[in-house]
């Protein structure tokens, strides 16, 4: 597809191209919606197969914020942006502070943070050159690690599963089988062994679950097997696409809860998979929002707990989603996507009403057309 008709297609507000030879910043910026606030997304820095494929990446993460943000009651927008290379090898103050340069230049509208293949030290040199940038570390008055206000927001997410499928929100005595055993799950578990609930967890990495050893007690099972056990939650802290054919027939679980990305492999087909087998399902974005909400609030000076208070809302946001789930018999993750657009509407017309900042550019315009 053409870019304009892509962008139009899906409502994409900017799509940006960065190029500096000195550098080799190759970069691409994408600002989805604006309607909330400034567009506020990860960079994330890769090799593409092509740079068609780097803007497919682009739009489709700034859009993901876009929701995520809006259903999370936060007053950002959605962007992202990508610097294309190897994480590896390419690399230097000069790449981030070049970056930093053109993220200044474009005055806020968008706020960028750490993603896959970028950390905390590059966004420190990307806040050398500006003040768009969040998610720096506490030492230089950021808010540092997100895992922990994520994870505790996965776990209040399964208390309003709970709630809704057992009629109170109590996880004690609940099986729950955890995928993964890294940063987030590391959290979690905590949380839930300390509730009192029996733990599963699995992982390609035995030094990683032998870390989780250290905090919880806990079984460990083959990472291939996690999907058949029987469960009560089944918790994916791993990798995307987990939810699919094979996976969902296979599951024995009432919940899904968890804080991976993109679980669900076909949007619309595995959604209404699981809400056919009778499996609540927390949609990711919406469970997982504490990671965003941690680095919305470091913008406003950090202070974890505020940020654990906002993670609490979550409970409440499951709940609506849960709600609307059920009176319009649809699953849960279009529930959520009708309630982020709903506000996206409602709010974002706010934006339209003249708060008399605006000066007279605007107005200037409108006399010499008369
Ligand atoms: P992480 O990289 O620390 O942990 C992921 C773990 O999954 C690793 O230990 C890895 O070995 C394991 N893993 C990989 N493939 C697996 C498989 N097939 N089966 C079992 N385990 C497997 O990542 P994280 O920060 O804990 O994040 C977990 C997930 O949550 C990711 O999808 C991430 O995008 C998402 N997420 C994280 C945050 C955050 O604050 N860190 C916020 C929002 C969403």
């Amino acid at each position: 597809m053409e870019h304009f008709e892509k962008l139009l297609s899906e409502n994409h507000e900017q799509l940006i191209f960065c190029s500096n030879k000195e550098s080799g910043l190759k970069a691409i910026i994408a600002i989805h919606n604006t309607s909330l606030g400034p567009a506020l997304g990860g960079t994330r820095m890769l090799n593409y197969s092509s740079t068609d494929a780097a803007i497919e990446d682009a739009l489709r993460l700034a859009k993901g914020m876009t929701y995520k943000a809006a259903i999370a009651g936060l007053n950002f927008g959605g962007g992202s942006a990508i610097i294309i290379g190897d994480a590896n090898t390419d690399k230097s103050e000069l790449l981030f502070r070049t970056f930093g340069k053109y993220i200044e230049g474009l005055a806020g509208r968008f706020i960028t943070a750490e993603d896959v293949g970028t950390t905390v030290r590059d966004m420190e040199f990307v806040r050398m050159e500006t003040k768009y940038v969040t998610g720096i570390s506490k030492s230089i008055g950021g808010s540092g690690d997100p895992a922990p206000v994520t994870a505790y927001g996965v776990y209040i997410g399964m208390k309003a599963c709970a709630k809704e499928k057992w009629g109170n929100d109590l996880l004690r005595g609940r099986k729950i089988a955890i995928q993964g055993a890294g940063h987030v799950s590391r959290f979690l578990v905590e949380y839930l062994y300390n509730e009192g609930a029996e733990l599963f967890v699995g992982d390609i990495k035995e030094s990683k679950t032998r870390k989780i050893l250290e905090f919880v007690k806990a079984e460990i099972v083959d990472p291939d097997e996690i999907y058949d056990l029987n469960v009560d939650i089944f918790s994916p802290n791993a990798l995307g696409a987990v939810l699919n054919d094979d996976t969902i027939n296979r599951l024995n679980a009432d919940i899904v809860a968890g804080a991976a990305n993109n679980q669900l492999a076909d949007e619309e087909k595995h959604g209404k998979m699981l809400m056919d087998k009778g499996i609540l399902y927390a949609p990711d974005y919406v469970i997982n929002s504490g990671g965003l909400i941690n680095v919305a609030n470091e913008l406003e000076g950090y202070r974890q707990d505020r940020a654990m208070k906002h993670a609490e809302s979550i409970f409440e946001i499951v709940s609506k989603v849960i709600k609307l789930s059920q009176e319009a018999e649809i699953p849960t993750n279009i529930a959520s996507r009708k309630l982020a657009e709903s506000r996206l509407e409602k709010i974002g017309r706010i934006s339209n009403i003249y708060s008399g900042k605006s000066e007279f550019a605007g107005r200037l315009g409108e006399l010499t057309k008369k």
